[in-house]
């Protein structure tokens, strides 16, 4: 096969060597908010994620899921385990989310105490996916820290 990164060959040689690979080892399950663009895409890189992850961008992360009312999300979840393979499903819900009306009573607890719930509900079904949790704290002045 082609070198997928030898650009001489022309950008169609890539394109069609790296979709051939058609696997992925995770999905992240994320909010919607632009806000976190560029961090979430930073984080990724530092974790070996970008290009080899499915992305599920939804208000709120884990908020449909946890209540009962996520079969959109479900559904992408199953194709990317079926279609791509995937075998670990990173969480990450982030603080001061404007899904839940922005900053609740105990904030980062309530996010940890939703991404577990979320957690059984992924592994009563995918016993096999591996689930990573991962909080983006906002502070006051929007400063970003990642609890793991
Ligand atoms: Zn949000």
């Amino acid at each position: 096969m082609a070198d997928p990164f030898d650009f001489a060959q022309g950008r169609g040689c890539w394109l069609i060597a790296n979709f051939m690979a058609h696997n992925c080892s995770s999905l992240v399950l994320h909010c919607m908010d632009f806000r976190l663009q560029p961090a979430i895409r930073r984080w990724l890189e530092q974790q070996n994620l970008l290009g080899d992850c499915d992305v599920v961008s939804v208000a709120g992360a884990c908020k449909d899921l946890d209540e009962g009312v996520g079969d959109f999300i479900w559904k992408q979840i199953d194709i990317s385990y079926r279609l791509h393979n995937m075998r670990q499903i990173i969480l990450m819900n982030h603080t001061d989310c404007g899904a839940y009306g922005g900053r609740m009573p105990d904030d980062e607890n309530k996010h940890q105490e939703i991404m577990a719930r979320t957690e059984k509900l992924i592994a009563s079904k995918y016993p096999d996916i591996k689930v990573k949790k991962v909080l983006v704290t906002v502070g006051e002045q929007g400063e970003i820290e990642w609890q793991e």
